[in-house]
């Protein structure tokens, strides 16, 4: 028997679940960690994606942490700068903030004689037994390999790298892509640009949501009467499990048929114009790609001021972009709504684990992690929201206070059998990989679209059974399954 309490822990990244590992880590009596962020302030995506519109297409009752829960939430779905003063206030009132160590960049983690030897960006060094990687999991942009990307005159952005002292007002626009940020900007811009064209690839069905603003007597009502959240959070929890998250696993699901058919109503009856409303309707399933759910976008592209162009980009060139019909669509602002490389993970980070195993090694055919948490070879290294983890429109705050919780358990087996270095065993990850790779067939995401949701092989990376079984997964870390030294 050995308590780890005394041990030193190092978590990795400042967004929803850094400041939720630190939370639960000094609850639990482990009291020696320090938060290593990379940026000036704490958030992580909320801080980075502050393009025009960005919200949580997660209900906000349900995208919060389950102990701070909070009454102010201004709408059903809340904007991003709300979201990012959340987490700015639970990591104050929850004493987090003044552990993190910010501009502190960790490129290296090297695990040697029981220990992480742990090297940032600035040369700093530092030591500790347990790392926790809660690097996030869309946070290096994707720009695609335009032709003439750098030729263009104008002012050019990812949607992650928005550039907040630009004014829109009056400028043609151009939006290239058609994902969840995409879909969200349009709407947001629409009204103050002169015009803005939209380049698809490949259309989306899009989810109507009611995004209605709490009232002044609802928040007040929150507030006094904690429990009506309670209920809410509650009820919107069922709702997304069961209604969503367990839906997706079976393409043939009757549920899924039902999404679909809402999806194609919202299209056929908010879209007047056939042309294009046929422009605008997807070959594929609903839900194959992640179901973007919005209010306004059927709306905006309507407007007489937007654009829709399907024709294949050809190249960017100092006025705009060429389309490969020939035609030149003069811009003076890009949009790049292209998404993320969905393959980082924990990279560029540096990670060798026991006998100097290089975790870029093991993951050469693509991230993977026993139970989403721990890889082989790699010792006292857990991540969150890792490869393999639950996605698809629900709530990541909720999957990664299951997977702190598990962490937790596991280091008090860990200390149970008296080890002190712990990793998953190559044969638990054959056989989690195995059998998730067969699950993954019979998903949506399998159903014929491309999407971030693929691996190289084509196949979906994500959970691919019920959230009752990530559940019931999490309540407790199988030991048998794990290298314990
Ligand atoms: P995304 O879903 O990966 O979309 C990228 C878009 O760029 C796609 O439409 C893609 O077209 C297009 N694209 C990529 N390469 C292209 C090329 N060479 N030529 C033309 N088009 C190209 O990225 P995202 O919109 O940033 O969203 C990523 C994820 O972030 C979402 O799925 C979601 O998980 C998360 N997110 C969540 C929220 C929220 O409300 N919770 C909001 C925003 C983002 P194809 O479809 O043809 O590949």
């Amino acid at each position: 028997m050995k308590d780890l309490r005394k041990s030193r822990f190092v978590i990795i990244g400042a967004g929803m679940s850094g400041i939720l590992t630190a939370i639960k880590l000094a609850e639990s009596g482990y009291d020696d960690f320090v938060v290593y962020e990379k940026a000036d302030r704490l958030g992580g995506t909320w801080r980075e994606n502050r393009y025009a519109g960005v919200a949580c297409d997660v209900p906000s009752h349900f995208y919060s942490y389950s102990f701070a829960l909070n009454p102010s939430w201004s709408r059903r779905f809340s904007p991003g700068a709300e979201i990012q003063s959340y987490f700015e206030k639970v990591a104050e009132d929850f004493g987090v903030t003044s552990r993190i160590r910010f501009g502190s960049e960790v490129t290296r983690c090297h695990f040697e004689a029981g220990r992480w030897e742990i090297e940032l960006a600035d040369g700093s060094r530092d030591q500790a037994r347990f790392i926790v990687a809660a690097t996030g999991v869309l946070h290096e942009p994707f720009v695609p390999d335009f032709e003439g990307l750098e030729d263009f005159e104008g002012d050019s952005f990812h949607t992650a790298r928005w550039d907040d002292s630009l004014s829109l007002k009056g400028k043609r626009v151009g939006l290239v892509g058609t994902g969840s940020s995409s879909i969200q900007i349009l709407p947001a811009i629409v009204e103050e640009v002169d015009t803005v064209t939209l380049f698809q690839r490949t259309p989306q069905w899009i989810l109507p949501i009611d995004n209605t603003a709490y009232t002044q007597e609802e928040k007040q009502a929150f507030e006094t009467e904690p429990a009506l959240m309670q209920t809410l959070r509650d009820e919107t929890a069922e709702m997304m499990i069961d209604g969503f998250a367990n839906i997706l696993i079976d393409a043939d699901s009757p549920a899924l048929k039902a999404v679909h058919d809402t999806c194609e109503a919202n299209l056929n009856e908010s879209v007047k114009d056939p042309e294009l409303r046929e422009k605008l309707r997807p070959d594929y399933r609903a839900a194959c790609k992640r179901l973007i759910m919005s209010e306004g976008f059927y709306d905006g592209i309507q407007r007489p001021n937007a654009k829709l162009e399907t024709g294949a980009i050809d190249g960017f060139e100092a006025g705009g972009i060429r389309t490969q019909d020939g035609r030149l669509h003069e811009l003076d602002v890009i949009i790049l709504a292209t998404g993320f490389k969905v393959d980082a993970f924990v990279r560029p980070m540096e990670v060798t684990g026991w006998d100097g195993v290089a975790l870029d090694g093991i993951w050469q055919e693509g991230p993977r992690a026993y139970m989403a948490i721990s890889v082989p070879q790699i010792p006292n290294f857990f991540m969150l929201n890792g490869p393999n983890s639950p996605v698809g429109n629900f709530s990541l705050i909720e999957i990664a206070e299951l997977q702190v919780a598990y962490i937790l358990a596991l280091l008090e087996q860990l200390g149970e059998v008296g080890g002190t270095e712990v990793a998953s065993t190559p044969e638990a990850m054959s056989r989690f990989d195995r059998e998730r790779r067969e699950a993954a067939k019979k998903t949506i995401w399998n159903s014929g679209c491309r999407s971030w949701y693929l691996d190289s092989s084509g196949l979906p990376t994500a959970w691919p059974w019920t959230f009752d079984r990530f559940q019931e997964e999490m309540q407790a870390p199988r030991m048998a399954d794990y290298e314990v030294r």
